[in-house]
């Protein structure tokens, strides 16, 4: 990082400070942060900060979002982030797009014919090479949690796939020491059998969200999903994709999901009522 921008984040955060209340009830409302220690914690808090005063926010059709609202879509896109300086604050977003609402966006493909097909097809979110993330708000409000579901890792999931040479394949970025060979063979061996299940049967009942067998780019934003929504379920079912995904972010949110449920575990102390945040 350079100087000057170390030196212009740093009098930012000197000037805006998240609020400890604000902060208290995002954690509130982001279960998959349990378990963060408290350097992470810290991490997180600031790099918000810096992440909405550096990208584009546009709203559409009327929405309007409160600090605590644009907290929880921040803090989300950047989880993965947590240790990877490499990727700092997504330095290939240079926007993000939320709609009130799913979305339309229209399609086209050309078949291996040569006949170009175009239609319109619903939406909750969408990465684009050209630097924008879109989102629908509800998606955002239903991520967060430990049910295998995260819109905003989803989508930045695309972005920083994108960082290595502009495509956008399911090759991210890989660290010293992790062999190419292992990820694409942890990664080709699930995507092929996640396909072969619905090859056999359309409607079968897989681990995965069936749309990760759209292609090798969905599967690695599905599974950067799982790894941080149901870190339980990947680990237990794909292993080796869990062991990569573990490299990559240098993260491991299973340890987290067991912190989370230890703690919801916990008898409430008497009194405790009156603490609760409002
Ligand atoms: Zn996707």
């Amino acid at each position: 990082m350079g100087f000057w921008r170390a030196w212009r984040e740093r009098r930012l955060l000197e000037r805006v400070a998240i609020a400890d209340e604000l902060w208290a009830r995002l954690r509130q409302r982001l279960p998959i942060l349990d378990g963060l220690s408290a350097a992470e914690d810290t991490w997180l808090r600031e790099h918000c900060v810096l992440f909405l005063a550096e990208k584009r926010l546009t709203l559409l059709q009327g929405l309007e979002l409160d600090d605590g609202d644009r907290l929880l879509l921040a803090a989300q896109a950047l989880l993965p982030l947590l240790h990877l300086p490499e990727a700092a604050l997504y330095p290939n977003v240079r926007e993000i797009v939320v709609y009130p609402d799913a979305f339309v966006s229209p399609q086209r493909h050309r078949d291996e014919g040569g006949l170009e097909h175009e239609w319109d097809e619903e939406r909750d979110g969408e990465a684009w090479d050209r630097g924008q993330v879109v989102l629908a708000w509800p998606g955002i409000q239903a991520s967060g949690g430990w049910e295998a579901y995260n819109l905003v890792i989803h989508e930045f999931a695309h972005l920083l796939d994108l960082l290595a040479g502009g495509l956008c394949n399911g090759q991210p970025p890989l660290h010293e020491g992790m062999p190419q060979a292992a990820w694409t063979g942890a990664l080709q061996g699930a995507y092929d059998d996640l396909n072969r299940q619905l090859d056999a049967d359309p409607d079968a009942q897989t681990v995965l969200d069936p749309y990760a067998a759209e292609s090798p780019e969905e599967f690695f934003a599905v599974a950067c999903e799982y790894f941080f929504s149901a870190p339980d379920l990947l680990g237990e079912h794909y292993p080796a994709v869990y062991g990569q995904l573990q490299q990559l972010f240098r993260q491991d949110p299973r340890s987290r999901l067991a912190a989370s449920l230890a703690s919801m575990q916990q008898p409430t102390p008497p009194g405790s009522e009156a603490r609760t945040p409002i």
